[in-house]
């Protein structure tokens, strides 16, 4: 049997490939290969696309998220980075480079609790947090994780009440909404990634920023270029992080197909939601309600101890499964005594023991989706001894 992958990139190559071969093409005969007019022209169907003021493309999503802090900090402080005692409150229970964003920008991460029903952050740890230590914290870093949206609601009223910057980790949640407006432009500034297995990836890294202030805007783009307006007059200490031609040319081809693949993308979800329910054993994560969500994973919890022989089990079947994530941040030994706790993070570490992330690639037949659930049914009932 066909083996499914968790995201067969050449089967979207060939879905996309005259358009992208096109743009390829197009550089080829320009040879402008930094900064070239691909690179303003995304920035510009982004801001359009996510309803913000700006986007300032940057060379990975990790990068979005240090240099957007950074820009915060300069906004925030009047200074280039934060201090160890600016606490920036995050998830345990995300990718590494939220919370390794906060540290480069010299702040110090706090991990509070995730609402075990979502994967998200939970709002009332965030509450809980800061009504036991007023006035250390600064800002939120919420992660839409899996592409579906944090409470958005309840974390914005939560920030204006306390004065607090809010930076929306969207890596995996590109063309996702809260109320009907797009994730990345509800905080104060949005993180995107174009890593191949985002919702919408290059053929490399990729990143971008996105704020409606104008100044955060032209700091991180300053940042991005070696801290100046231009890379012989520094007034920063920047980097180099510029998001390539190349890449911003096969994003503006993909771009055409994103609304196409988040909407394939749902429908697998859907058929998804309904094939896996009332299996025991298995939990499906719910929905924010308010969120639309993007399923940049389809991810289902399994109970503690199981996962291995599922994951095993489709395997053995020719299906794919992977682990978003196995190790909680606070975990990490990168993170041991610079980052703050609060209280025991027992959803998250329950989450790492449980989630189990299946393929959702948008150009998955119906028929593969139904292979993968009716090899997860066979495995509840055991028919696989
Ligand atoms: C992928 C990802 C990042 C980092 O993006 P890169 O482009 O790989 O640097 C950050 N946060 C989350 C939640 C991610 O999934």
């Amino acid at each position: 049997m066909k083996p499914i992958p968790m995201i067969d990139l050449k089967r979207e190559y060939q879905y996309m490939k005259e358009g992208i071969d096109a743009a390829i093409a197009a550089c080829l005969n320009h040879q402008r290969w930094i900064r070239g007019p691909e690179v303003a022209e995304l920035e510009e169907r982004m801001a359009r696309y996510l309803g913000v003021e700006h986007c300032v493309g940057v060379a990975s999503g990790t990068d979005a998220l240090v240099v957007a802090l950074r820009a915060i900090a300069m906004r925030t402080k009047g200074k280039e980075y934060f201090d160890p005692a600016d606490e920036i409150i995050t998830t345990p229970f995300t990718f590494v480079a939220t919370g390794e964003a906060v540290l480069r920008a010299g702040a110090t991460p706090v991990f509070v609790d995730i609402d075990p029903r979502t994967g998200n952050i939970d709002p009332r740890a965030i509450r809980a947090y800061l009504d036991e230590n007023p006035s250390r914290a600064v800002g939120i870093i919420p992660v839409h994780l899996y592409g579906q949206a944090c409470d958005m609601e309840a974390i914005m009223t939560l920030a204006r009440e306390r004065g607090l910057f809010v930076l929306e980790d969207c890596a995996q949640a590109l063309g996702g909404e809260w109320s009907g407006k797009k994730l990345a432009g509800l905080g104060d500034a949005g993180a995107l990634s174009f890593f191949p297995s985002k919702n919408l990836g290059c053929y490399g890294d990729g990143g971008m920023i996105a704020a409606d202030d104008g100044e955060v805007a032209e700091v991180a783009r300053a940042l991005s270029q070696h801290g100046g307006k231009d890379k012989y007059r520094a007034e920063l200490v920047g980097y180099n992080s510029r998001l390539d031609t190349l890449q911003a040319a096969v994003l503006l081809a993909k771009l055409s197909y994103l609304e196409e693949m988040l909407e394939r993308r749902r429908k697998i979800a859907a058929l998804y939601d309904q094939g896996l329910q009332d299996i025991e054993g298995i939990t499906l994560l719910s929905h924010t309600e308010g969120g639309l969500p993007t399923y940049n994973q389809y991810t289902i919890l399994v109970e503690e101890g199981r996962r291995n022989e599922l994951a095993e089990h489709l395997w053995e079947r020719g299906i794919a499964t992977a682990i978003y994530y196995p190790v909680p941040l606070h975990r990490m030994e990168a993170f041991r005594g610079r980052a703050k706790v609060h209280g025991e993070l027992a959803h998250s570490e329950r989450a790492c023991a449980q989630v189990l992330s299946l393929p959702v690639d948008p150009l998955l037949e119906p028929g593969e989706v139904e292979r993968i659930t009716t090899a997860v049914r066979e495995w509840a009932s055991g028919k696989s001894q």
